[in-house]
């Protein structure tokens, strides 16, 4: 047998250009259905939910379209939910750059996602209303899911392999010992209601306000350092395509994340969203607004859902993609890394905006205008800008190494961070 032919035998090596070449176009040819289905039952009227399927990354082009799911559960009152609900998506896209690529906006999302949440809570506080609410935001394009949250509204990803991963946080005093300790060093005071004879009695609130969430958009009345920063995570499904169930406590206080993906796994979304919320209140009843909604990302050769790929492709995957960002706050959360079926993109939940913004915060350096990274307001050097306004003129004790910030917006940072709005100057 000469060289050649025994070097025919072998199963050549796929050179990695080829591999990925495969990738982009699959990516173009095999756009995923996304079918979704909703159900829930009011108690006191203060969820609301957001659908919106019909979304463009270039606006007027269709081959662009991405999708939105979202939860709001209010509390206090019902104008922070509805506020969100209908202003975070624009707030949200306004923060990334127009005229950019399918991956570079996939990559712009996160950070614009941070910006976005801390723009809706900023404006909706200068309304002077005291409500607040949580918000689970989901953005579905192509296979690339990216979930940002703030409280207790989980988002669960079940994958075909029968995985269940959380992709959201609790953000709730009770549970999160981080966000506690988070809390407490900021200036919050962290403790139980006291009833008469000093028995201390239900979960873990933040004073002033007793609040138990950590982190919500609005409650004007409650220490800033109850952020509206949300913890985001971005993940590729495998082309066998996954269900995400996003929900209100009323159905994660009664369900596990198993339970309630078991509960309807194999029906469609629509009647999948309606078991999962008859099966929260067969045990307990209604005792809280209980919303559901139910989205699956199925391949597009496919009516139903496949079963667990096999290794290989994920092995691809993993090879393309690689673990971009270490989780900072959940241990809780199942590794999706190490489940193989879906790949990690992205995770962050740090509540500190140098963290989240960066310093390599895209800017034009030449432009005359400055623009605050999160209000988006331009503001001409020199005015309104005092000495230590901006990322080149910080104060020598607190280094700003962020974006640009706007004089509002760097108050706004101030504060979430337990300083006081009235002494930004800190001297060492
Ligand atoms: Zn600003």
């Amino acid at each position: 047998m000469s060289k050649r032919e025994l070097s025919r035998m072998k199963p050549s090596p796929v050179p990695l250009a080829t591999l990925i070449g495969r990738e982009i176009r699959n990516e173009k040819v095999e756009k995923p259905f996304v079918k979704f289905g909703q159900a829930g039952l009011a108690k006191k009227g203060e969820d609301y939910f957001l659908i919106k399927t019909d979304c463009h990354r270039v606006p007027g082009d269709p081959s662009t379209a991405f999708s939105v799911f979202a939860i709001f559960d209010g509390h206090n009152g019902i104008s922070a939910a509805i506020y969100t609900k209908e202003n975070l998506l624009n707030n949200v896209l306004s923060a990334i750059p127009q005229d950019i690529s399918r991956d570079a906006w996939l990559q712009a999302l996160p950070r614009a996602l941070v910006v976005g949440f801390v723009k809706t809570d900023t404006e909706f506080q200068k309304k002077g209303e005291t409500s607040g609410t949580t918000a689970t935001f989901v953005i579905v394009d192509g296979w690339t899911v990216t979930v940002a949250s703030v409280g207790d509204s989980r988002c669960i990803l079940d994958t075909q392999g029968g995985v269940v991963s959380l992709l959201t946080v609790d953000h709730r005093l009770e549970e999160n010992v981080e966000e506690r300790e988070r809390v407490t060093a900021s200036g919050g005071e962290v403790g139980r209601l006291n009833i008469f004879g000093g028995n201390e009695v239900g979960p873990l609130r933040c004073w002033p306000g007793g609040l138990c969430l950590s982190r919500s958009i609005g409650d004007t009345d409650v220490g800033e350092y109850i952020v509206p920063i949300p913890h985001v995570k971005q993940v590729k499904l495998s082309s066998a395509g996954g269900r995400l169930i996003i929900a209100s406590d009323g159905i994660w206080d009664t369900l596990s994340n198993d339970i309630a993906a078991m509960s309807c796994r194999g029906l469609p979304a629509e009647l999948a969203a309606k078991l999962v919320v008859k099966e929260a209140l067969r045990s307990r009843g209604l005792k809280d607004d209980t919303t559901c909604l139910v989205v699956d990302i199925i391949p597009s050769d496919h009516p139903v859902l496949l079963p667990t790929p096999k290794k290989k492709h994920n092995m691809l995957t993993t090879l393309f993609f690689g673990k971009k960002s270490e989780n900072s706050t959940n241990k809780a959360t199942s590794k999706l890394s190490a489940v193989g079926v879906v790949e990690e993109l992205f995770e962050e939940g740090s509540a500190m905006l140098i963290e989240r913004l960066g310093k390599d915060f895209p800017f034009d350096k030449n432009s005359e205008i400055f623009r605050c990274a999160i209000c988006q307001v331009d503001q001409p050097p020199g005015n309104g800008l005092s000495v230590n306004s901006g990322p080149f003129f910080s104060p020598a004790s607190k280094p700003w190494e962020g974006p640009f910030l706007c004089t509002n917006c760097r108050n706004k940072k101030d504060a979430m961070e337990g300083k006081r709005p009235s002494r930004p100057t800190v001297t060492a």
